[in-house]
């Protein structure tokens, strides 16, 4: 029965567009995935596609390589058009959660004009907050190619200049919510349901 519920989609919830904001390592990706489901809403990763670009070694991903190896960002321009062609895809039409878009604040007003074209806006912005040493600690752990400790932690300086002004950003537009990364999984999607429900 309780299985039953935790499986059940929140039906109130369909058409929701979100976004997860947070530091690399914060747990975005996990949650993403299961809320997502929850939702009945598509998860887009940029990290996702762009690793996909690089692994079929297509334009886009020989473009991105080197800067994705770096532990910088790819430019906005770039990023713009993955984007919109992501968001104009017939699912997205239904809803979505961004995981990793946007990250900096050019990358929120194009977000913001792309929905704008088909009259759509953003309904929340959850930002999974987690502190620097448990990023470092996960995200060596987690081991991934672009995972080394050097490069965490540039990626973590990249968000703290680039990304981290989305914060006030989305607060002033009242959309940002705050939730506690550090605490266990399952904990932290109830508490993302909870506020996307109440939204
Ligand atoms: P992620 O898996 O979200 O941490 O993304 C992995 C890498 O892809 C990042 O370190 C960036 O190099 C690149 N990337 C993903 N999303 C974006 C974005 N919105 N803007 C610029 N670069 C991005």
């Amino acid at each position: 029965m309780a299985a039953e519920a935790e499986r059940r989609p929140v039906a109130a919830c369909n058409g929701t567009r979100l976004v997860l904001l947070g530091p690399p390592g914060a747990g975005k990706g996990t949650q993403a995935q299961i809320l997502a489901a929850r939702l009945g809403v598509p998860a887009i990763s940029t990290g996702e596609m762009l690793r996909a670009a690089v692994a079929e070694a297509n334009e886009l991903g020989r473009r991105v390589a080197g800067i994705m190896t770096s532990g910088d960002l790819v430019d906005d321009a770039t990023m713009a058009e993955v984007v919109r062609e992501r968001l104009t895809k017939e699912d997205a039409g239904k809803g979505f959660l961004l995981d990793g878009y946007p990250r900096t604040l050019p990358q929120a007003e194009t977000l913001a004009g792309i929905l704008g074209e088909t009259s759509r806006r953003l309904n929340m912005v959850l930002l999974v907050d987690v502190k620097e040493d448990e990023l470092v600690r996960r995200a060596v752990a987690r081991g991934r190619e672009d995972d080394r400790e050097e490069v965490v932690r540039e990626r973590l300086r990249v968000y703290r200049e680039k990304t981290e002004p989305l914060i006030g950003y989305y607060e002033h537009r009242g959309l940002l919510r705050v939730v506690d990364g550090s605490r266990p999984i399952a904990e932290v999607t109830a508490r993302m349901l909870d506020l996307v429900g109440g939204a």
